[in-house]
């Protein structure tokens, strides 16, 4: 019987931002954003909030159907998104700094 070879994989952390995240999120708490809706206790910053509140009112998220259900789930994900105040508040906000 012929023994197959195992191939070492490249170590996780080459991927890895080096920074130390839960240093970054203390040195800057005025970035991030708590979302009540999302399970998990979710942290987020006010960008990525602001981004899932616009895309979720984003006409083709509208309808949730019979996509590939990679589709369907993100779909779902974005439901708690559509008419949340928060993400509206930072979206204008984003759109007046913007202007
Ligand atoms: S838009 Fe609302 S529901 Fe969506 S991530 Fe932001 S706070 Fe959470």
């Amino acid at each position: 019987m012929m023994k197959r070879r195992r191939v070492a994989r490249k170590s996780a952390g080459s991927f890895a931002p080096r920074i130390d995240v839960e240093e970054w999120m203390q040195n800057n708490p005025e970035l991030m954003v708590h979302c009540p809706n999302q399970p998990g206790g979710l942290k987020l910053t006010k960008g990525a909030c602001a981004k899932r509140h616009v895309t979720a009112n984003e006409p083709r998220y509208a309808n949730i159907g019979a996509e590939p259900f990679h589709v369907f789930v993100f779909k779902m994900n974005l439901v708690p998104c559509k008419n949340c105040e928060i993400g509206a508040r930072l979206a204008a906000e984003q759109k007046t700094q913007v202007a």
